[in-house]
């Protein structure tokens, strides 16, 4: 890219994937068609405001890859949106979803309007138009491409996507699968909200009990005991802070954007969250120290340091200040390149955000296949396997002649509801990606960071797709 040309985030994804490309063994132009768009389109659609006065609205989706089907990805509402960032999205979707073993493509749309400046019902009537623009370019179904909830928008706007598809498509059985990120009563799926933080938290984990990482890091195993600072406490912050201290780590720091709070001793994510709600500020927090400045927080002696709030905020100016052991990359995009160099540098192991993050689409397939399936998890199942647990404890009991404690019996007869079934989904998931990861980084020392390695995973899987599908005749 020449100087003149301006900052493209497509490019920049693409520059990732080319650094990565050079660690894997295919032809150029399978490489070519993985990083290409696959369908852009641009619309624009007048809308009525409650003044009176029409709207040209300008709003994309783009379907990146169709190597595996449906597409996913966010609908983003914001007055920053443009086809080069939905390009970019929907490509990071495809990397993401591959990672983590979610059977889609990637895809992405943007609305480009500041929701803020629009009523509840401006909003309703944009949402619908896009969504029946949309149908009528065959660009949304639960087996072609489905959306779900981004910057801006929420199970609300959800919904009315939802109702206007239903409304289209009468009598589609499986319309429902059309959207993720729904509220329960709308076909949603229960563990959706705390996803990408409990994700965060097992992929997390799962290094920590790595032997070999943990030694070359100078760490002990696990995650207990460990010191983690969290920036952000919002829902993938306030979530991971959770995790973590239930976990048994101590979470010693606190950053949201008006300041840090510290305490060695350790916080409580909610209880910091009352008194924010409270006072309107994080600091003053009763037994913690204020920092002088929100991003002294990142800089502070700990293990673990997860950024959970917004892009770049780690880079080449503040980087060699850090002192984290681990960084978790619960925001996307939070370290720059020039940080990624200064980490290899230093030895600190940076969790990269395409992966670590992706609790949410997870979630959000297991949000589709339940309404495929038109059964919320467990239902089947449920009493049956508490019937049968109840049996083996009795023969247990007239065997052995001892009595079970009442304790002992309620978690061990237990059958699982939808959200525990979701929440042992995804820990199956963050686990089993993150090995992958490893293992593939450690096959290959040339590799120089765990994010290239997590691209080379990706390309690698969506390569075989491509040819086993059999397009290159
Ligand atoms: P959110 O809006 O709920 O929370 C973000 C929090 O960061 C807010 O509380 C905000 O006040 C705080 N913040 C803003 N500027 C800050 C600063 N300078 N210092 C400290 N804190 C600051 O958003 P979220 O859903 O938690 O998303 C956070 C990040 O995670 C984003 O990068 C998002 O793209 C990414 N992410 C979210 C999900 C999800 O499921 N929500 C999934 C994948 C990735």
């Amino acid at each position: 890219m020449s100087a003149q040309q301006p900052y493209s985030f497509f490019h920049s994804v693409e520059r990732s994937f080319d650094k990565a490309a050079k660690f894997t063994k295919w032809d150029l132009g399978i490489l070519e068609q993985i990083k290409a768009c696959n369908s852009v389109y641009q619309m624009r659609f007048p809308v009525k405001r409650d003044d009176g006065s029409i709207e040209v609205i300008e709003a994309y989706r783009v379907q990146h890859s169709q190597h595996k089907t449906p597409c996913k990805g966010g609908i983003r509402f914001s007055d920053e949106v443009n086809q080069d960032e939905v390009m970019a999205l929907a490509s990071l979707m495809t990397y993401k979803c591959a990672i983590v073993n979610v059977p889609f493509g990637g895809g992405k749309g943007g609305i480009k309007i500041n929701p803020r400046k629009y009523s509840e019902y401006e909003l309703e009537k944009i949402t619908r138009r896009y969504t029946s623009e949309l149908v009528k370019k065959n660009f949304i179904g639960p087996g072609i491409d489905v959306p779900a909830p981004d910057y801006g928008t929420g199970e609300r706007e959800m919904s009315w996507i939802v109702d206007t598809y239903g409304s289209l498509k009468p009598g589609e059985i499986d319309s429902a699968g059309c959207v993720t990120g729904k509220p329960i009563t709308q076909g949603g799926v229960r563990g959706r909200k705390e996803a990408t933080g409990l994700g965060v938290f097992f992929g997390i984990r799962e290094v920590c009990n790595m032997e070999d990482v943990m030694k070359k890091l100078g760490l002990g195993i696990g995650v207990e005991g460990k010191t983690v600072v969290v920036q952000g406490l919002g829902n993938v912050g306030y979530h991971s802070a959770k995790f973590f201290r239930e976990g048994g780590a101590k979470v010693i720091a606190l950053a949201e954007y008006e300041g840090a709070i510290m305490n060695p001793a350790g916080l409580n994510e909610e209880e910091v969250f009352q008194h924010r709600k409270k006072t309107g500020s994080i600091l003053n927090f009763p037994g913690a120290t204020n920092l002088a400045k929100n991003t002294d927080a990142l800089e502070l002696e700990c293990d673990i340091l997860i950024p959970a709030a917004l892009e770049n905020v780690i880079n080449g100016d503040n980087a060699p200040r850090v002192k984290a052991k681990i960084i978790g990359e619960a925001a996307n995009g939070p370290c720059t390149p020039e940080a990624d160099e200064i980490f290899t540098q230093k030895g600190i192991l940076c969790v990269p955000d395409m992966y670590l993050n992706a609790g949410g689409v997870t979630v959000s397939y297991f949000e589709w296949l339940k309404n495929l399936s038109h059964v919320r998890y467990g239902r089947m199942e449920k009493r049956f396997n508490e019937n049968m647990n109840m049996q083996i404890i009795s023969q247990m009991e007239t065997l052995t002649g001892k009595k079970v404690s009442e304790a002992g019996k309620k978690s061990i007869v237990h059958g699982a509801d939808e959200q525990e079934l979701v929440h042992s989904g995804l820990e199956e998931t963050m686990i089993s990606a993150t090995r992958e990861i490893m293992d593939l980084w450690k096959s290959n020392p040339d590799i120089p960071d765990m994010r290239t390695a997590a691209y080379v995973s990706a390309i690698n899987k969506v390569a075989t797709s491509y040819a086993e599908l059999g397009i290159f005749p």
